[in-house]
């Protein structure tokens, strides 16, 4: 077949074949090819096998790019299914306070969290939004990742909201990294509205579903369900509202206790559960028995030193698929890294090295509903691709500096200094 791109003669190439999610003992099969070559044409994988059977099956066009691999391991674009991608302001002061011995509950009321960065974000313009996100992009594209999901959040009301989702919008054709879009009004009950929340919940499900569904500003609705944030009643309802009008459910749940967030994830559908650091056996089941992807920040729980991460194995062992994302944010978030996800996910939840690479490609494009499409390397998908200088091993090697190239639909989007003179 004809091919416009061919890495060829990795030492290793993970497919992290589907079919997605990857549940179970599934979850730690990675597909591996030795001495493997990756081929596409326009955009889409066209072969993934042996180098040496590369060489008889793919014919080359004449300007077409070849990538020597010798000495790598090639695994998949990264997806990052829960990123805050969109905000203004700075409150990099809380993680020196949380060093300090602060807690999440003292930032909050001394003016800090999530309602300092939507103060920030009501201010900024649109152009200002664009302008911070597109920096992230360009990191994260660094990292590895190919794909992102990115939310609104920080506007509730649906001026600012609508502005974040835009901002989405324009950013997302502006850069490599493909994005898909999250309405979340719920993400906190705003400062004008304390005291009487029921308006607001009535507000998101009046006037604000329908107005983003309408101009198509989203494809998911998502909640905060947590104690002193969306009640499981409230989210419930948001999140119905949300699916009545085409926005796809996803939700935050059980990260601070296990205040029913996962059971609002099962009775409605969701397409993910995200954060789950207090889910129990019975809810993981339900989640399994659903199809709700446990989508997994284990960053989130670093940065805020909640002493706890999510049970990664338990989930697993439940039969649940697992995903991991980097919960990128201005307040916990702190870093735009999947892999450094993934070591938190060896070191600090139990993952295998190969259970945490599917929950950061096949089983994160499942989060998203994306699993058709990317996530994986094989005939037909996008070709997203990270070439790794090294083993697999070296992924998780903190600060490392060993993706040496990035492909985004058989271009390469990002390559290290000095590792390919024509970019
Ligand atoms: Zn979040």
């Amino acid at each position: 077949m004809l091919a416009d791109v061919l890495i060829d003669n990795a030492d290793l190439v993970a497919t992290c074949a589907g079919p997605g999610p990857r549940r179970g003992s599934a979850q730690r099969e990675i597909g591996a090819i030795p001495n493997g070559s990756v081929a596409g044409f326009e955009g889409q994988i066209v072969f993934v096998g042996s180098a040496h059977d590369a060489t008889a099956a793919v014919s080359l066009t004449p300007n077409a790019q070849v990538i020597d691999a010798e000495g790598c391991t090639v695994v998949p674009g990264f997806v990052d299914p829960h990123t805050h991608l969109i905000f203004a302001g700075d409150r990099r002061d809380e993680l020196r306070r949380r060093l300090a011995g602060a807690s999440y509950a003292d930032i909050a009321a001394s003016g800090g969290g999530i309602v300092k960065t939507v103060d920030a974000t009501r201010f900024a313009s649109e152009h200002e939004l664009i302008d911070g996100a597109r920096k992230r992009l360009a990191e994260m594209l660094t990292f590895g990742t190919t794909t992102a999901e990115a939310k609104s959040g920080y506007g509730l009301g649906l001026a600012s909201e609508q502005k974040q989702l835009r901002a989405i919008r324009t950013v997302a054709v502006a850069q490599p990294i493909e994005l898909t879009a999250t309405f979340m009004g719920a993400h906190e009950v705003p400062v004008e509205f304390r005291g009487r929340r029921h308006d607001y919940v009535k507000e998101i499900i009046d006037v604000m579903i329908p107005a983003i569904a309408a101009e198509q500003l989203a494809e998911w609705c998502d909640v905060f369900c947590e104690q002193g944030v969306f009640t499981p009643d409230e989210s419930r309802d948001i999140l119905e509202a949300g699916a009545r009008h085409g926005l796809k459910p996803r939700i935050h749940a059980d990260e601070l206790a296990l205040s029913g967030g996962s059971r609002v994830a099962a009775e409605v559908g969701a397409r993910s559960a995200d954060h789950l650091i207090y889910v129990d056996e019975l809810h993981a089941r339900l989640l399994a028995d659903k199809n709700v992807v446990a989508t997994l920040l284990p960053s989130a729980a670093f940065f805020l030193k909640l002493g706890r991460y999510a049970p990664a194995r338990m989930l697993i062992d439940q039969g649940t698929a697992v995903a991991l994302a980097t919960d990128l944010n201005p307040g916990g978030g702190f870093t735009t890294s999947m892999p450094f996800v993934m070591s938190l996910a060896c070191f600090g939840m139990n993952m295998t090295l190969e259970e945490a690479l599917n929950g950061a490609t096949i089983n994160a494009a499942a989060s998203i509903d994306r699993q058709d499409t990317i996530g994986s390397l094989e005939a037909g998908k996008q070709l997203d691709a990270v070439i790794v200088s090294g083993t697999l091993t070296d992924l998780i090697r903190v600060g490392g500096p060993v993706i040496r190239q990035v492909l985004k639909r058989g271009r390469v989007a990002h390559a290290k200094l000095g590792s390919d003179p024509e970019i």
